[in-house]
């Protein structure tokens, strides 16, 4: 089964809105494994419209248009369809009361041209608005079905879920279930080649590798008559995956965050964390405040932009801050050591680096970072070369500094547990 998305609206054409609506219905279809094989956008003019739905309707099943169903002069999509399909207009008693409903429910008067609204081609089904007054409609003539949807976001998406997903699941399509293991420490052609033989295999589910700042997506995708059968194709390719890639793996069933990950691997292992920032200027502390159930394990975070506070509030030694400079190894190992010291806390990020766009230089460029880790003691401190503007070496150090403390934390882990 395939389908096509034409979106009407003039704002649209201008740039004065984005096209939220076409990605929310793609996405939307493309979970009931129902093919989209085009998107258009056109003006409010009835005979591009016309044209549009010719064109249309001679390719796909399902034409789904969303826009131009208000009660205005310039909304004509529904009287588009209807001159197309050769269909007269005609009242739905339910959309009239409902219009009704919504207009006494607010007190307020309805203007001749609203009751435009409850008109639908003969024939058709109105689906009710719960959130505006134009229903959307559902036609179905002899080569293609017709799905008229309400413009505003907040109509078109309430209404898409709710109805149309039952009613376009009912047209027998299927379901598509797709699950996205992550994973950190591996490179894209690295993760492509451990799983060559399993991509080469692939029919369904698929498979797909995506890279993603400093880590690989897999998108494990089956299609199935029901959610069970589908959920059921992808369970063992998940599995599998999760065998090869053993703890780079940091998501898989649940699809979590790295930061998620990062607080749940602490709280179950009953580990508390402080940070001791520079260039982040604390964007790792926000990062993890973000999980909700950080208060569990976040005990403090540190920024220490200045020498004086890297001395003052973790205890970094004035002879390294002259010797080494403040970007540098021995310095993420004081500040991680003595966050850890300070705060009494199990695991302690530290970093220091150049984001630029000023202050380097040939011995220590823009996007040199320092990241440390300690845990109970323990210290691992990893140089990198970060390239990019100031906040996205920003950014990629956070995503870093996660994955070293989740390394670290999972080193420490098992050499308790294995000797
Ligand atoms: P109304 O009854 O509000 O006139 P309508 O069904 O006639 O609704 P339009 O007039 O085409 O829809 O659009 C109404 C508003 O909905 C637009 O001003 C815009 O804010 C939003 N909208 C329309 N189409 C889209 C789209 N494709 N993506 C995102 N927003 C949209
Ligand atoms: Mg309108």
């Amino acid at each position: 089964m395939n389908a096509e998305i034409i979106c009407v609206g003039t704002e649209l054409l201008l740039g004065n809105i984005v096209n939220t609506n076409a990605a929310f219905i793609a996405e939307r279809i493309s979970r009931l494994g129902i093919e989209c094989y085009n998107q258009c956008v056109i003006g409010d003019n009835m005979d591009r419209c016309l044209s549009q739905l010719k064109e249309s309707s001679s390719r796909s099943d399902i034409i789904i248009l969303s826009g131009g169903l208000g009660p205005t002069e310039d909304d004509m999509t529904k009287e588009a369809v209807a001159k197309f399909t050769k269909l007269p207009l005609v009242e739905d008693a339910e959309s009239r009361r409902s219009i009704e409903e919504y207009f006494a429910k607010r007190g307020i008067e309805p203007t001749e041209n609203n009751w435009k609204q409850a008109l639908i081609p003969k024939g058709a089904k109105a689906v009710p608005n719960a959130n505006g007054t134009a229903p959307g409609i559902i036609l179905e003539t002899k080569n293609c079905t017709y799905i008229l949807l309400p413009g505003p976001p907040i109509e078109l998406e309430a209404m898409f879920d709710s109805q149309i997903m039952p009613y376009l699941q009912g047209l027998g399509a299927g379901v598509i279930f797709s699950r996205t293991v992550k994973i950190v420490g591996v490179g894209e052609s690295k993760a492509e080649t451990m799983i060559m033989d399993m991509i080469d295999a692939q029919s369904n589910p698929t498979i797909a590798t995506y890279a993603k700042t400093g880590e690989v997506h897999i998108r494990v995708t089956a299609f199935g008559s029901d959610e069970k059968e589908a959920k059921k194709l992808v369970k063992p390719v998940v599995k599998e995956l999760k065998a090869r890639f053993g703890n780079s793996v940091y998501a898989a069933e649940d699809e979590i965050s790295l930061e998620q990950s990062v607080v749940e691997l602490l709280a179950s292992n009953k580990m508390t964390l402080s940070t001791v920032e520079s260039c982040t200027g604390g964007l790792i502390s926000a990062t993890i405040v973000s999980v909700p159930g950080a208060s569990d394990v976040l005990k403090c975070g540190f920024v220490t932009y200045s020498n004086k506070a890297k001395r003052k509030l973790v205890g970094v030694k004035k002879g390294t801050l002259d010797k080494y400079g403040a970007v540098s190894k021995q310095t993420a190992t004081e500040m991680a050591k003595g966050g850890a010291a300070t705060s009494k806390s199990d695991v302690c990020i530290s970093v220091t680096g150049l984001a630029g766009p000023g202050g380097g230089s040939a011995e220590k460029p823009v996007g040199l970072v320092y990241i440390g880790c300690s845990v109970k003691g323990e210290i691992k401190v990893k140089e990198f070369h970060f390239s990019g503007d100031r906040n996205k070496i920003r950014a990629l150090s956070v995503k870093n500094a996660l994955i070293l403390a989740r390394e670290c934390i999972l080193e420490y882990i098992s050499k308790v547990n294995f000797g």
